[in-house]
């Protein structure tokens, strides 16, 4: 029995069910039930939303997800030798678990979930930044999902959270704060987990704004940004230069000297440049 419900300790559960960590899938499990219920709790009050996981191994932060009160948790395992140790957790929170045997690459989850939905994970970190970017990037907004609360390597989480000046800020930034609020809610150092990383990880709580920070199309913008932080080392009237003939007087009417490099560029700036583009 554990601190959190009346479930066995994820050690045991991990021996029973013989769920060596494999690096392929990014396993780096964590097993302290306490740390799991406050990433969950980092998540707000979840007890009137569902919840996707993706990536839930044996159930830890599953088990922090469903004690913290979480309506339903969808979640989503590429690895078929974990679906004993969740349908465990599933019969101790009867109704309100449902496990889906699939890759979260591969799956369009949106028809089996109802709003408001957050999406909590401890993210295997080869597909990580490739879901968030998903996620931040859905082809409408608002997006399907309230919040965000994910687990990630510490560099990608500074790289969302990222001001204009640093080293760290570009697409992902840009990405990510255009529409939602990000900040850095939880830092851990490699014993956290079990294997340790070799890196130190962070939780990311993004939440989804209903309009855009500044107004832009989202593909134009994105084009844009690319085409800057590609080649973000030039000035910007050399690294745009193939968007437009005349991107020097672009940039110059909104405010920008063509002789700056990208990391300078606030996202407004970024958005006001990408407008002239709409016109
Ligand atoms: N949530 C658990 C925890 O906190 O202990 C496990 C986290 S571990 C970092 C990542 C999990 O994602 C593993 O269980 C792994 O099998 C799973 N996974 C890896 N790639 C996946 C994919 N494409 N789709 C769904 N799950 C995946």
């Amino acid at each position: 029995m554990s601190a959190i419900d009346d479930l066995p300790p994820l050690r045991e559960v991990i021996a029973t069910h013989g769920l060596s960590a494999r690096k392929a899938l990014g396993q780096n499990f964590l097993l302290d039930l306490n740390l799991t219920s406050k990433i969950a709790r980092a998540a707000g009050d979840l007890t009137g939303s569902d919840v996707l996981e993706i990536g839930p191994g044996p159930g830890g932060l599953t088990r922090g997800l469903l004690a913290e009160g979480a309506r339903r948790v969808l979640a989503v395992e590429k690895d078929a030798r974990c679906l004993p140790a969740l349908e465990e957790i599933a019969a101790a929170y009867p109704g309100r678990l449902d496990v889906v045997n699939e890759d979260a690459l591969e799956l369009d989850v949106t028809a089996r979930l109802n709003a408001p939905i957050k999406i909590v994970a401890n993210l295997p970190y080869n597909v990580g930044t490739e879901l968030l970017t998903r996620w931040l990037d859905p082809g409408h907004w608002p997006p399907f999902w309230e919040s965000l609360t994910l687990m990630f390597q510490r560099e990608v989480a500074e790289r969302i959270v990222a001001q204009p000046g640093s080293k760290a800020y570009g697409r992902l930034a840009i990405l990510s704060q255009w529409r939602s609020d990000a900040r850095i809610v939880m830092s851990l150092p490699p014993e956290a987990f079990t294997p340790p990383p070799k890196v130190r990880s962070a939780v990311v709580h993004v939440t989804a704004l209903e309009t855009p920070r500044f107004p832009a199309d989202a593909a134009i913008l994105q084009r844009v940004v690319a085409a800057a932080f590609n080649q973000r080392r030039k000035m910007l009237r050399a690294s745009l230069k193939g968007l437009a003939s005349d991107i020097e007087e672009r940039l110059v009417s909104v405010g920008i000297a063509p002789t700056d490099r990208a990391e300078t560029v606030s996202l407004e700036e970024f958005c006001a440049l990408a407008r002239t583009f709409e016109r």
